[in-house]
């Protein structure tokens, strides 16, 4: 048996001496601080007079860091002892946020780092604010990945996460003059503490060139040559478990030129140009796309995507040739996620691993790979599923282009062999679509390539089954599976709201952090009115501290015992933030007219950011600034109504806005949001639903009991059957006085009245251009359910009872329960003893 003194599984080359295990340093004897003083010195080179607070962030997560990787170092040893099957969850994007809170509460040493820095003069919840977010993910999708890693190290499963490490994240938003401004996220600027280099695990990755036939004795081998070469060299990213010893990797990939400098061109004399090519390469992982549930097909793009996958599929096989000789056991050492379809290329990178570099035969390394992959698909909207133009492929990746070509040829005739004649059909699920001039369809590859298939909420799964993959499901039955979503309770309960922690520990006790179903022990609590007046003042001190921010960053200071009505999300047509704003302003017009004499106050709280390409999510961030501008001045208006648009909306934002929430707004038109994970955030921390029967709000609705949620509008087959019957958005405009009014007000610049036709095309999309989303119809039905909810929030008493029983529901939606479905159901892993 060999140890390793730091955190790699690089085989041991024979210049480093093995130290046993006894005699590491062990970074917990030394107390608080202590250490925190000796990092100060000797990781800053600063003394307690010249520290900055941003030092003082460093000693802090450095001392925190020796804590995770002494469990780092153990955890790798623990798995390459016992050999476990491992999961590689592929991803391309992991919206992580910040670190060090995190990691301190995993390793059940916050209160001893608090004790500590309070002893030096300094406080936790001051040095925290210095870490920027890793906000290397769009939304939901990349947030997923990032619950999931925590789930898995929770759980003591050997998981890593493989992705790129985008020099610039997901961009910082600004609102300057009511309008979405982008600025770059230059969230490595100051270093950052919580990657580890790892010079010794780089890997070519090949673009362009062409291949080569050579027809040899034993068959035709194909060589891809005259290629340009990019480095991938990983970086390490610790992801510490709650309450276990075991701390996982995030492997993530930087590109690097091939080699410093071109001679070539170096010789020449032109010095420029050589460093120049030289960046040229390093583009690859240099910035993050920022589009959500759109595809771009852009070169750089597919680059990137075959760039991480390239790196991993090489590292986990040469992972797997370390410590095994017989490719039969791949399937039982290896299982791989595909995180939506971004990496669906690794099913083709694998067959040209297994094929083309380890000489393996075609049959028996295709019926490997489709025993290592699954994928997840994660929305049914035609204008994010990706597709590549054949053109582009072939002259990026050649011969991957000609793998996928064969794996289509064979799928094609299996079709063929079992639906004969039916050409439709084979035209309909083939891999390349000749009908949108020769594109790769990369779901098709990844469903082909994979042994099962998952939507991310029960809704979702039966829509994939009869609509999107419904060919699919007719050619491979029981392919398609549901695993619904979930969050990590440790960020999104523990750390994001001590107050309710600490309220749900004194009455439970601690255990529900990693084992949420201990919550349904507070059921008989929502009948305690002590217990609801405790639950409430948590409540109040959180919309307090969140109120406290808003107008440190907007100038708008709100009255925190008002109704605070929020929706955060990304900024897209069919979440409808649009919907919510007709609500605004029918509340705002009822207000001036003095028809409701003693409505609730309401603050309605709008954050997200809008992909910088798409116009009209922008249009209606402005509108949100419009209509808060002009409501927030109004003398008649006062704290009856407040509108504010929360800027920058990203992970560490959200973990202060979910708890400050008292009403979550899920109001996607039924049949698109494909789970949601923001729905289970607010529940999770008291706030109470108004939504659709949309994703995980059915499950939502299931597990809280349709008393205690307040569901509206059309479902998902009533979308259906009134776009079949002809949907004409001009009967509810002149079918409803409150929705012609507001309507007419947003289209007559009454928002805008610098520039009143600002708005227009808002309008024509609801009115001239068909509602694609259906706002109009389901408008009457959402203003009078959020008429029922203010009603209701008058009665404290009742709305905290039914906010205790969402807390005390929710146990399905720990991603503890999402990754151990996936690790017996799909993966066949199991958790590793220690
Ligand atoms: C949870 C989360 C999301 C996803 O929210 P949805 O409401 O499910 O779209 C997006 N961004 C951040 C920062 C999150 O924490």
């Amino acid at each position: 048996m060999t140890t390793s003194k730091t955190p790699t599984d690089q085989p041991r080359t024979p210049t480093r001496p093995a130290k046993p295990a006894a005699r590491r340093i062990s970074a917990h004897k030394a107390p608080a601080v202590q250490s925190l003083q000796n990092h100060l010195t000797f990781s800053s080179g600063k003394t307690s007079t010249s520290a900055t607070e941003r030092d003082w962030y460093a000693a802090t997560a450095n001392t925190i860091r020796d804590h995770v990787i002494e469990r780092w170092v153990k955890t790798v040893d623990a798995y390459r002892e016992q050999d476990p099957k491992r999961v590689y969850y592929l991803s391309l994007e992991f919206l992580i946020g910040r670190m060090m809170s995190n990691a301190a509460l995993n390793l059940g040493i916050a209160p001893e780092i608090r004790d500590g820095l309070t002893k030096l003069g300094h406080s936790l919840e001051e040095v925290v604010e210095k870490e920027n977010d890793a906000a290397l993910g769009n939304g939901g999708l990349g947030r997923l990945a990032a619950c999931f890693l925590d789930s898995m190290a929770t759980m003591d499963i050997p998981g890593t996460g493989y992705g790129i490490r985008y020099e610039y994240g997901m961009f910082r938003q600004t609102i300057e003059g009511g309008q979405q401004i982008e600025n770059p996220d230059n969230w490595l600027r100051y270093g950052n503490i919580w990657e580890f280099q790892r010079p010794e695990h780089t890997y070519d990755v090949k673009f362009f060139g062409r291949v080569v036939e050579c027809v040899e004795s034993h068959g035709t081998e194909y060589h891809w040559v005259d290629t340009e070469h990019v480095v991938a060299m990983a970086y390490d990213v610790p992801i510490p478990g709650y309450g276990t010893e075991t701390v996982n990797n995030l492997r993530l990939w930087s590109a690097k030129a091939a080699r410093e400098f071109d001679l070539g061109h170096f010789n020449d004399g032109n010095y420029e140009k050589a460093v120049e090519l030289r960046n040229d390469s390093e583009t690859i992982s240099r910035v993050l796309y920022p589009n959500d549930a759109s595809a771009s097909g852009r070169e750089l793009r597919l680059k990137q995507q075959y760039f991480f996958v390239s790196a991993s599929v090489q590292d986990l096989l040469r992972r797997f040739l370390c410590e095994h000789k017989d490719w039969n056991l791949l399937p039982e050492k290896v299982a791989i996620q595909l995180n939506d379809t971004h990496p669906a290329i690794a099913v083709a990178e694998m067959m040209y691993q297994l094929v083309d570099v380890h000489k393996l035969k075609w049959d028996y390394a295709w019926g490997l790979v489709v025993k290592v992959f699954a994928y997840t698909n994660h929305t049914l909207m035609p204008e994010a599923l990706e597709t590549w133009s054949v053109e582009l492929f072939g002259r990026l990746l050649p011969r991957h282009l000609g793998i996928i070509f064969r794996i289509n040829h064979q799928f094609l005739q299996m079709v063929n062999h079992h639906f004969p004649g039916d050409t439709d059909l084979l035209s309909r699920v083939s891999i390349i679509d000749e009908t949108h001039g020769r594109r790769v369809r990369m779901a098709h590859l990844a469903v082909v390539g994979s042994h099962t298939v998952n939507g991310v909420a029960a809704l979702h799964s039966e829509l994939l089954k009869t609509t999107l993959f419904a060919d699919f499901n007719r050619i491979y039955p029981g392919k398609l599976v549901n695993v619904t979503n979930g969050i990590t309770p440790r960020r999104w309960l523990n750390q994001c709201n001590p107050g309710l922690t600490q309220l749900i520990s004194s009455a439970l006790g601690d255990g529900f952090q990693k084992d949420l179903s201990k919550l349904s022990s507070l059921e008989p609590l929502a009948e305690d009115a002590d217990f609801r007046n405790a639950f409430r003042a948590v409540k109040l001190a959180n919309k307090q501290r969140l109120a406290t921010r808003i107008e440190k960053l907007t100038g708008v200071k709100l009255n925190p015992n008002s109704l605070f009505d929020v929706q955060i999300k990304r900024i897209h047509e069919y979440k409808r933030q649009l919907l919510n704003v007709l609500h605004v302003i029918t509340l705002y017009n009822r207000i001036r007219s003095g028809q409701v004499k003693d409505s609730t106050p309401r603050v309605v709280i709008f954050g997200g950011k809008a992909a910088p390409g798409y116009w009209m999510a922008k249009q209606i961030i402005r509108l949100i600034n419009d209509v808060a501008a002009l409501v927030n001045d109004d003398p008649a208006v006062g704290d009856k109504l407040k509108v504010v648009f929360y800027p920058n909306y990203e992970v560490s934002a959200a973990e202060l806005l979910f708890p400050g929430s008292d009403l979550s707004e899920q109001i996607s038109t039924a049949g698109t949001e494909a789970s949601g994970t923001g729905n289970m955030k607010m529940a999770l921390n008291g706030a109470l639903t108004i939504g659709t029967l949309d994703g995980a709000n059915v499950e939502i609705k299931e597990e809280v009991g349709d008393d205690n949620i307040f569901i509206f509008g059309l479902t998902t087959p009533e979308v259906a059957a009134t776009k079949a019957a002809g949907y004409n958005p001009w009967d509810y405009y002149h079918g409803n006085a409150e929705l012609k009014q507001v309507l007419d007000m947003i289209g007559n610049g009454f928002f805008s009245v610098d520039e009143p036709d600002r708005y227009r095309a808002i309008l024509d999309t609801l009115l001239q251009k068909g509602d694609h989303y259906l706002l109009l119809a389901d408008y009457a039905s959402y203003v009078a359910t959020q008429d029922a909810v203010g009603a209701l929030y008058k009665d404290q008493d009742e709305w905290t009872r039914r906010a205790v029983l969402n807390v005390a529901r929710m146990a399905k939606f720990s991603s503890d329960r999402t990754i151990a479905e996936y690790a017996s159901n799909i993966w066949k892993v199991k958790p590793v003893q220690r």
